[in-house]
């Protein structure tokens, strides 16, 4: 239901937590994070109900360092609302992490396909098909996320918003969109993803639109789209002149 996202030089738990907060409007039913601290294997912390419980959890963030993060508030729509359903979801092998809004149509198709290469899952979640769906891309074709991603939206029916980590590239975060609301920011040497404005907009008004069935790579201040093809689009921040 909302995704918020960061790689900068500052800790990423509070501003993920706050740009969830912004979210609220929305509602949601579970929360959670996920942070990485350079080299260090990523922390994925959840809770059910309210923010507050996931802050209270944390310590405001405080008790998950790292500079690279995404977070999620679900509205569950496969799978009842609990911690163990609750984003972000992560792969068998551990290579890929990722919060999802939306809905993936044909789930159950990719989840008997990977359930005879040997897949198993914890959740009764579309999204944890699809973060497995991504990982067995990746192994596939040659460790390269875009390449990952790029086949996993190839397959993927539905509607989507993406952000995904993977354990190779610690600083980064990938992003890919059909039919689900995403938006990405720079300033400053950081950079920003969201599912809607009001979440970054105390930190940044230079947004990237994300269109259908792109894709992006998210470095620290630096933003590359591809198109479904894996070629690359060149894009041109909006500056956002409203106020929250
Ligand atoms: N379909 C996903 C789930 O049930 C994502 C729901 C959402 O958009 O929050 O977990």
């Amino acid at each position: 239901c909302g995704i918020v996202g960061f790689t900068g030089k500052q800790q990423a738990a509070p501003i993920l937590l706050d740009g969830l907060s912004k979210l609220e409007y929305r509602g949601y039913d579970s929360a959670g994070i996920a942070v990485r601290d350079g080299e260090k294997d990523t922390e994925v912390i959840k809770a059910k109900g309210r923010l507050r419980i996931l802050a209270e959890k944390t310590n405001g963030g405080e008790s998950v360092p790292g500079m690279c993060g995404i977070g999620h508030t679900r509205w569950a729509t496969h799978g009842e609302p609990s911690e163990r359903n609750a984003h972000p979801h992560i792969s068998n092998d551990g290579n890929v992490i990722a919060v999802h809004n939306g809905i993936i149509e044909n789930y159950q198709e990719l989840k008997e396909k990977l359930l005879r290469k040997g897949y198993s899952f914890y959740s009764s979640t579309d999204t944890e098909v699809a973060v497995n769906l991504v990982a067995y891309y990746y192994k596939k074709y040659g460790e390269s996320p875009v390449e990952a991603v790029r086949h996993a939206m190839v397959r993927i029916r539905g509607s989507y918003a993406l952000a995904l980590m993977f354990r190779d590239y610690p600083e980064e975060i990938f992003a890919a969109r059909k039919d689900s609301p995403m938006i990405l920011g720079v300033e400053d040497g950081e950079s920003y993803i969201a599912s809607d404005v009001p979440a970054i907009l105390k930190y940044t008004r230079n947004v990237y639109y994300i269109g259908n069935q792109e894709l992006a790579c998210v470095k620290k201040g630096e933003i590359t789209f591809y198109n479904l093809d894996g070629e690359e689009i060149e894009k041109e921040p909006k500056v956002i002149e409203w106020d929250a």
